[in-house]
């Protein structure tokens, strides 16, 4: 079964895209937690860390250079951001294809909650 970011990618649920080339798409969060919050997503449906390979090596690579050109696009890469990935269900993964948040725009805060 395909997942919900395989059919935003394929066009068949609507988004609001921000980048597409061969290899990812890049698409606004539902649910944005910072002024930016954009999703980078592989077009070939990883569903988590845990699944890649040797041969995404360049694709998981080119998210970085994405991330990176979104960013200056945003105007936030002076400022600065946050990239995230998480991974499983203590990582907080909700969606199981592989993807980066990008995130910015204000001070993004602690990097994990902090414990007692
Ligand atoms: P994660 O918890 O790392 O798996 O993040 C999943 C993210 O996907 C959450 O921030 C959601 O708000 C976001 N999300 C879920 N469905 C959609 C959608 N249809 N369009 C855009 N973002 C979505």
């Amino acid at each position: 079964m395909s997942s919900i970011f395989s059919k935003i990618i394929a066009g068949e649920i609507p988004s609001d895209i921000v980048y597409r080339d061969d290899r990812v798409t890049a698409f606004k969060d539902i649910n944005p937690q910072t002024p930016v919050h954009i999703l980078i997503v592989p077009n070939k449906e990883i569903p988590s860390v845990n699944d890649v390979t040797p041969e995404d090596e360049q694709t998981l690579g080119h998210l970085f250079v994405v991330a990176k050109q979104i960013a200056e696009e945003h105007g936030i890469a002076e400022k600065g951001y946050r990239l995230i990935v998480n991974c499983g269900d203590d990582g907080g993964q909700e969606v199981y294809h592989l993807h980066m948040h990008l995130l910015g725009g204000r001070r993004v805060g602690p990097m994990v909650v902090k414990r007692d």
